[in-house]
């Protein structure tokens, strides 16, 4: 009789836990979350990686890095990763269709699964900028911010050199490429901070300093907690 009892209480309980998830996800579908979309912009050296990474479990986002998943293919040795690598061996950007490519599988893989995504290394030039509004339009969600990294170029050299030492990244230990890849960012990638500009998205953030000063920065940001009248 107490056992009967005891497993009446217990099925109570679980039934109304099933019930408000079933009402929770009911709730989500009709109304559905914003995604919290960024793009963490700046040169090479500038940060994004660390970064990103913190802002990614403090805003429970999905990381994105073109560099990160180039660097995947060219480890696996697949047809992408071997012709990425003329490219990224010599500090020159991989083409447009390569890597909007890469990222319209992980957008088909993860819109509506995820809180939001910040990308990191992507977009790099106005080409891509495009392509990724389009892809997210189609998904019906938008970039909401993108956070500029501003660093010297000295500092960003020294940077890229001393990562060199331990990074094992063929490209950042030949100042002659990185050189390149800074060539690269001003003349291609710089232009999608004047893209995103139009609509007002872009914030500059000082990115020299401690790694936490720099979160605080972007977080702050983020939160709309600059301290400057709106
Ligand atoms: P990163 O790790 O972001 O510095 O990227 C390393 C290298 O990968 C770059 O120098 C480029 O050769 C290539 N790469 C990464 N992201 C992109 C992109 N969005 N467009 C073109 N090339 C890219």
């Amino acid at each position: 009789m107490q056992n009967t009892r005891r497993y009446a209480r217990e099925l109570t309980i679980a039934d109304i836990f099933v019930f408000l998830r079933a009402i929770y996800f009911k709730l989500t579908t009709i109304f559905p979350k914003e995604m919290l979309n960024i793009i963490l912009f700046g040169p090479p050296g500038s940060g994004k990686g660390t970064q990103a990474y913190r802002l990614k479990e403090t805003y429970n986002l999905l990381h994105i890095s073109t560099g990160d998943l180039l660097r995947e293919e060219k480890a696996k040795g697949s047809p992408l990763g071997l012709e990425a690598k003329k490219y990224m061996d010599n500090g020159l950007l991989v083409p447009d269709e390569v890597v909007i490519g890469m990222i319209r599988v992980k957008l088909e893989e993860n819109v509506g699964k995820v809180a939001g995504i910040i990308f990191d290394g992507f977009p790099r030039t106005v080409a891509q900028a495009e392509a990724l509004d389009k892809l997210l339009e189609e998904k019906e969600t938008h970039i909401e911010k993108v956070l500029a990294l501003e660093v010297g170029e000295d500092e960003l050299v020294r940077r890229l050199l001393e990562r060199g030492k331990t990074s094992g990244r063929a490209d950042d230990t030949n100042e002659d490429k990185i050189r390149t890849r800074l060539g690269e960012y001003h003349s291609k990638t710089a232009l999608v901070a004047g893209h995103y500009a139009k609509s007002d998205k872009v914030r500059n953030v000082l990115g020299e300093g401690s790694i936490e000063d720099i979160t605080k920065r972007l977080a702050a940001e983020l939160d709309g907690d600059t301290g400057e009248e709106e």
